[in-house]
C-alpha cells in the first residue's frame, strides 16, 4: 500500500536540467505530490537545444521550441502547477565545445542562478527542493550544473533537499540496462547513481502513476522512441524513484520509503 498524506499547502520545487528528466527521473513522485494536494513547481534550466530530434520538426520548428511543447506536455500530465524555464543552453557531453557557449549551463554562474532559484522557491513558499545528486545522477555537464545550482538554493531557503539518484544495484538486478540512463552514463562514459545502501528514500508508484509516468517520458517523443521503454519491465526500471536526503525528513517521507517494504525494490 502506497502512504496517501495529505500534503495541501505544502509547495514543492523540483530542478531539472533538461525536458525529459522531469519525467524519466521524478515523474511518479510529481504526480503524487499533486494527487496529495501539494503545489509543484517546476523548474528546467535548458530547453534541451543538443537533443537531436528523432521525429521531423514542424516548418520553422526549433528543437528547442518542439522539446518545450513536450515539456509543457509532460508537466500537465505529471499535475505540475507552474513551469518556469531558467532559458540557458544544453551544454552537451563532456568534452564538447558546446560547453563553452555563453549561454551553455554548464558555463553560468551557479550563485548566481541558485539565487535565481532560491527567489523562486521563497516566493512560492517552498519547502522542499528536489535537484540532482552530486555526480548530476550520471555525469552529463548539465546535471553537474543543476546539482551545484540545487544544493546552493536549498541551503539559502532552509529548504530540505532531496537529491535525485537511480539505484544503480536495483538497475543492474532488476532492470538489466532497460532504463533509459544505461545509454546516457555509456555516452557520458561515467558510473551512474548510486549503491542501495547509499540512498535515503525511494519512492514507488502504483499501475496508475506507472502509466502517468510512461504517457510523460513519451511527451518527449522528439527524444525517446516509444520502443525504448520496456513494455515487460516497466515497473522494475521505472516504478521507483530514489533520492538521498540533505536535511531533516521532509515531505518526499511522507510518501513512504519503499526501501522499507520487504523485498519491494527487488521484486
Ligand atoms: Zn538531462
Amino acid at each position: 500500500m502506497l502512504n496517501a498524506p495529505d500534503l495541501r499547502g505544502q509547495t514543492v520545487l523540483a530542478l531539472h536540467a533538461h525536458p525529459d528528466d522531469e519525467a524519466i527521473f521524478t515523474g511518479i513522485t510529481l504526480c503524487r505530490l499533486a494527487d496529495a494536494g501539494a503545489r509543484v513547481v517546476l523548474v528546467v534550466a535548458t530547453g534541451g537545444e543538443l537533443g537531436e530530434s528523432r521525429v521531423p520538426l514542424g516548418p520553422g520548428e526549433t528543437v528547442t521550441r518542439r522539446r518545450v511543447a513536450e515539456l509543457e506536455r509532460s508537466a500537465a500530465l505529471l499535475g505540475v502547477s507552474r513551469l518556469v524555464l531558467l532559458g540557458h543552453r544544453d551544454s552537451g557531453l563532456p568534452g564538447w565545445p558546446s560547453a563553452s557557449h555563453a549561454r551553455a549551463l554548464a558555463a553560468a554562474d551557479p550563485l548566481a542562478l541558485a539565487g535565481r532559484v532560491a527567489e523562486l522557491a521563497a516566493a512560492e513558499g517552498a519547502g522542499t527542493l528536489i535537484y540532482d545528486d552530486e555526480q548530476g545522477i550520471y555525469g552529463h555537464p548539465d546535471h553537474r550544473a543543476a546539482h551545484h545550482i540545487g544544493a546552493i538554493a536549498a541551503e539559502l531557503t532552509g529548504a530540505t533537499g532531496y537529491r535525485i539518484t537511480v539505484d544503480r544495484e536495483h538497475l543492474h538486478v532488476s532492470a538489466r540496462g532497460a532504463h533509459l540512463v544505461h545509454g546516457a552514463a555509456g555516452a557520458a562514459d561515467v558510473a551512474f547513481g548510486r549503491v542501495t545502501a547509499e540512498i535515503t528514500l525511494a519512492v514507488a508508484g502504483g499501475p496508475e502513476h506507472l502509466e502517468r509516468k510512461r504517457a510523460a517520458i513519451t511527451a518527449h517523443a522528439s527524444q525517446v522512441d516509444p520502443e525504448q521503454l520496456p513494455a515487460d519491465e516497466f515497473a522494475a526500471a521505472y516504478g521507483y524513484e530514489w533520492f538521498v536526503r540533505a536535511g531533516a525528513p521532509g515531505v518526499l517521507d511522507l510518501l513512504g520509503n519503499a526501501h522499507l517494504l520487504a523485498g519491494a525494490v527487488v521484486a
